[in-house]
């Protein structure tokens, strides 16, 4: 098992800015901001690499609802498929603003989105 090395489950808490917590989850600033005001994920606080569909809708709810007051500085925001995610075996999903300035702008077009968020409708 590679599971001591894994970023995720190393995280020192105290280290990191946290958003909230819910269930099996808890919601942080991802460490790298890459150029954006802010980007936030969710992580499963266990070390699993799949979580069952009820669990993955309540996710998607609470990084919504968490990121609704996080981007508030912008009209949209988008939750990002894990296709160019650097860990792979440990679940999480990243959330991000569309700044065209940002680092990683080209990957997140071509990344494939989860959602959408614009909160101009909301
Ligand atoms: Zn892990």
């Amino acid at each position: 098992m590679t599971m001591n090395k894994c970023p995720l489950c190393n995280l020192k808490l105290e280290d990191e800015v946290i958003h909230g917590e819910y269930g099996p989850f808890i919601v942080l600033r991802t460490k790298d901001l890459k150029g954006h005001k802010e980007r936030i994920m969710i992580v499963c606080k266990e070390h699993v690499h799949h979580i069952g569909w009820k669990e993955y809708e309540a996710a998607l709810e609470f990084l919504v609802e968490i990121g609704k007051r996080v981007f508030s500085y912008t009209p949209k925001f988008i939750i990002m498929d894990s296709t160019f995610a650097s860990i792979t075996e440990h679940w999480h999903l990243v959330c991000t603003d569309l700044d065209p300035k940002s680092d990683d702008f080209e990957q997140i077009l071509r990344t494939k989105w989860l959602k959408v968020i614009d909160l101009n409708w909301e």
